[in-house]
């Protein structure tokens, strides 16, 4: 056995070669996991998110992603008239897997919605004002369906 740059083992007598780091093992999404993706398309009715690390494994090559949706009634407890009222593209979102089939996330609870967000004006990231969000350059003011986490 030989060790290359990036770990991969050189097993010399079979002459095969694998990938030995951990962060490279290959990670199956399961219902519950929580995941960190970013706003890719915001209709009325769902958002689709390109899914980019779970929590538990965040360098991990995700096996199974695919198009992820937050459907309208998995944005947060209560009514949401439109999702684009909540979320915007580019946004990143933490998120919680539903359905690992179908890939469907949710954002119901505190400590699940959009953690990272740009001014929607110049693409500058926001910063969390009270229950808003405001550009410190062009000072808009922004809503969101926010994470606690956001800005961590
Ligand atoms: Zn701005």
């Amino acid at each position: 056995m030989s060790l290359l740059p990036g770990n991969v083992a050189v097993n010399e007598e079979s002459r095969s070669v694998s990938v030995i780091s951990a962060a490279r093992v290959p990670n199956m999404l399961n219902n519950g996991d929580v995941v960190f993706g970013r706003i890719t398309t915001v209709r009325d009715n769902s958002a689709y998110v390109d899914i980019a690390a779970t929590e538990k494994m965040p360098d991990a090559e995700i096996v199974n992603n695919g198009n992820a949706e937050i459907y309208v009634s998995n944005v947060q407890n209560g009514f949401t008239k439109s999702v684009t009222d909540e979320f915007k593209t580019l946004d990143i979102v933490r998120a919680r897997v539903i359905d690992n089939k179908k890939i469907d996330l949710s954002t119901v609870g505190d400590e699940f919605g959009v953690v990272k967000a740009f001014c929607t004006k110049c693409k500058n990231g926001l910063e969390k004002n009270g229950n808003y969000l405001e550009c410190p350059l062009c000072k808009t003011r922004e809503y969101r369906k926010l994470s606690n986490k956001y800005g961590q």
